[in-house]
This record gives structure tokens, sequence and C-alpha cells, in this order.
């Protein structure tokens, strides 16, 4: 069903929109259950996903992308997350997270090297988080040494969305100067299948999401050129805030999962209420139900809109990337409602509901993950309120300790 999912689409993106949808009906749909269970990436899809031109879409088109919208990515995962998250996330990392980063401030070198690899089918991973470093990202320890012509790597990360099967990794660390004075937190660029010291140490065991491996990596004296560190046109010092402006991509990104796993999930619940009888009728005709279908529509209505103006949006100073506050509001709307609704749809199917046989129960161990990936909804609650009163609002017990001016000695 597509109610009111129309609203301010080109005939151009509801094209695109039925383009997908027979992908995800042909392709993904088959395979989602298995790719749940075997827990193995599905290299099938993703170069079937390739082929068809649903990665690096976003890619300009002078380094052989098609120079897409978000907006467009966002049609294109919400139909492959109607049958298979997994597919949906492929989609996401492929078009924006860490190749959106490069191609907002990577230099030529550094775009050239992304696309290459997306075009041929890699989906890059970036890497964040560590095991004392997790909503708090400031308190990254990993480091980046400056030694001549390039950083040396050393510290953990957990958590990394497809760790073991990513070539390109945007890793963030700490960067130091020569002297071991430090700079700022930075993002450089390395190729596991070409890097020494890039090891995976440990895949985690999740509860849903299965057929994409996310992993703890460490780096042992990880050498990666000059070169490849990312200098925002803001400079190394002020870079990580633009580095981590480009995550408001892969915010509005994995919303779009959450709505497209709801919308795939509402679908279902809407045939069985039409077919299932009991009482002597089928059980849409009982109230109690037809105000959870409602309520789930307009649920789905609702955070639909949201990423739509969200994706279409663009942040201040002519940034490259949808603004923060759309950004995090949607996710936050779109995470939590499809929790919501992927429940009250397993609720329709009564014990069958929670069978292993039916979709259901896949898709409510998989939507459970949108409120903590990307940002939790809490920490986004605190980046919406910090901006609705204009403050930066203090996360430690002490506040905010300002640190001194940092020299920009890597640019
Ligand atoms: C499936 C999956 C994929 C992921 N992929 C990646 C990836 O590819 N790359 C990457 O770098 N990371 C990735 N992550 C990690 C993710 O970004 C972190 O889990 C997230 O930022 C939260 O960090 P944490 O798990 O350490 O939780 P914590 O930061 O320890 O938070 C614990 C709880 O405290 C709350 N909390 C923390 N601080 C505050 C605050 N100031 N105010 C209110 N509440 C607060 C949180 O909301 C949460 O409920 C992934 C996570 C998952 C589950």
């Amino acid at each position: 069903m597509d109610l009111g999912s129309d609203l301010g689409l080109t005939p151009d993106e509801i094209a695109l929109r039925e383009r997908a949808r027979a992908f995800s009906n042909d392709v993904a749909r088959p395979r989602a259950a298995q790719i749940d269970r075997d827990e193995q990436y599905p290299w099938d899809v993703v170069k079937a996903l390739t082929e068809a031109g649903f990665a690096g879409m976003t890619i300009p088109k002078a380094l052989g992308g098609q120079g897409r919208s978000f907006l467009d990515v966002v049609l294109v995962i919400e139909e492959m997350a109607k049958a298979c998250t997994v597919t949906a996330r492929i989609v996401v990392e492929t078009n924006m997270g860490a190749v959106s980063t490069v191609m907002a401030y990577g230099n030529e070198a550094q775009k050239k090297l992304a696309a290459k690899l997306v075009l041929e089918g890699d989906k890059p991973a970036i890497c964040i988080t560590e095991p004392d470093a997790g909503s708090d990202t400031t308190a990254m320890t990993t480091r980046a040494d400056r030694r001549g012509d390039t950083f040396v790597i050393n510290g953990k990360k957990h958590w990394i969305t497809g760790a073991g099967v990513s070539r390109l990794h945007l890793i963030f660390a700490r960067v130091l100067d020569e002297r071991g004075e430090e700079l700022g937190i930075g993002g450089f660029l390395a190729v596991r299948d070409e890097a020494k010291g890039l090891r995976v140490t440990k895949r985690e065991q999740t509860m849903g999401l299965r057929g994409m491996p996310e992993g703890e990596l460490t780096f042992d004296n990880l050498e990666v050129p000059v070169s490849m560190a990312i200098v925002p046109p803001s400079g190394l010092r002020r870079g990580f805030a633009d580095l981590m402006n480009a995550y408001n991509s892969q915010r509005v990104g994995a919303g779009s999962v959450a709505m497209g796993i709801a919308a795939g999930a509402l679908d279902l619940a809407l045939d069985w209420a039409k077919t299932r009888e009991q009482f002597g009728r089928p059980i849409a005709e009982f109230q109690g139900l037809q105000w959870m279908l409602a309520d789930m529509q307009t649920q789905l209505t609702a955070s639909r809109l949201m990423l739509y103006q969200a994706a279409r949006s663009r942040g201040a100073d002519g940034s490259a990337f949808p603004d923060p506050m759309l950004a995090a509001q949607a996710k936050i709307f779109a995470s939590e409602s499809a929790i919501k609704i992927v429940n009250d749809a397993l609720q329709f199917f009564g014990a069958r509901g929670y069978s292993r046989e039916l979709p259901l129960e896949r898709m409510a161990r998989d939507v459970r993950m949108f409120t903590i990936g990307g940002g939790t909804a809490q920490v986004l609650r605190t980046l919406v309120a910090g901006k609705m009163l204009g403050w930066k609002l203090p996360q430690t017990r002490d506040g905010y300790t300002p640190k001194p001016p940092m020299r920009d000695a890597a640019e």
C-alpha cells in the first residue's frame, strides 16, 4: 500500500521507486529469510544491486555514478527494506555514509578510489565507535601519529558494520603531529586488503540484521599515506564537526530503512486482516484492529514525510548534507514509530506472528536496531533540544571544558 506516499514526488522519482520495487520483489525478497538464517553477507544481492545501478547512485556522473539525490536513495531504501533489511542497509552504505563523506570532502584521488570501489560492489565501512567511546565519540582513543609522509594508526573500534566484508574504511582517530601534539579528530581512508595492520578481531553476535557483519577492528601500526587523510574545507581542527555533519545523510538512510521495514510489516498485517476469519467474519471488521491499522498508517505517513523533507533539506553554509535538526527528528520519529508498527503488525497474526515461518519476527528483530545505531534516540533528542535552546548542552558532570585552540599542521 502506498497511501499518501506519492506526496511531492516527481515522475522520475516515482519511476525510480517502481524499478526499486521490482528489484526488491524479484531479488531481495526471495533471499531475505535465508540471509538471516545463514548470517552470511549476500554477495549475490550485492552483485545484482551494483549491476542494476542501486549502488553509487549519489556518486557524481564524472566519476561514473548517477549524481542522484538523497531523496532518490530514500525511495530505493524503503522498497528494499520492505522485503530485506540487509539489502536496504547495503543501499544506505553504498550511497550515503562514508561514500558521500568522501565525495563532499575528499581530494580527487580519494574520490576516484571511493567511486571505483563502490561501483565495483564495495560497501565502505565507517569506523567511529570504540568500546569506551560510544555516544561520547570525542572520548575516542584511536590515534593517528604523523611520521613523515604517513600517519600511523593504532587503536580499536567495535560494532563496525561490514567488518570483514568492506574494503574501503573511513577511520576516525585523534591526530597527532610529529611532536605528539594533538591537532583534532580526523578521518583516514584505508583499503582493508591492501593495508597491513587492519584486522577484524571479533564478530558481534547480533539480535537482527544477521546477514550484515558487525565487528571489532584492531589497528596495529596501520600506515596511511598523508594523501589519504580527509581534510574538510574548514581544516583539520574543525574538521570533525564537518565529518560528523556528513553523518546526517546516514541518519536519514537509517530512518528510511526502519520506515521501509514498517511499511512492509503493515502491508502484511493489512492483507492478513482481510483474510483471517474469527467469530465468523474477517478480523478487519473488528474496530479494535481498524484503529490499530489507522494509527500504523498515520505514523508511517508522518515518518515518510519527515524523511522526505530531511532528505531534500541542506544544513547551513552550503552544506552538502541534510539539515541536522530535520535529520535527527526524522530518525527519532521514524525509528521509534517503526518499532511500534512492526510490533503491532506481528500482533495481527496471533501465534503465527511469533513463528519463524513468517517474516514478522525477523522484521521485529531487525527494526530494533534503528534507535541505537547512528546516534541513539536519546543523543539525537539532546541534539534537537540543544539547537532549540541555542545552547551546547553539557554532557559531562562538569560541563564542557573548552580546549585551547589547535593548530592545523597537517593541512
Ligand atoms: C547494528 C549496529 C551497527 C552499528 N554500526 C556502526 C558503524 O558502522 N560504525 C560505528 O562507528 N558505530 C556503529 N555502531 C555503534 C553505534 O553508533 C553506537 O552503538 C551508538 O553510538 C551508541 O553507543 P554505545 O552502544 O556505546 O552506547 P552508550 O553510548 O554507552 O549509551 C548507552 C545508553 O545511554 C544513553 N546515553 C548515552 N549518553 C547519553 C546522554 N548524553 N543523554 C542521554 N542518554 C545517553 C544511550 O542513548 C543509550 O541508551 C553500530 C551499532 C549497532 C547496534
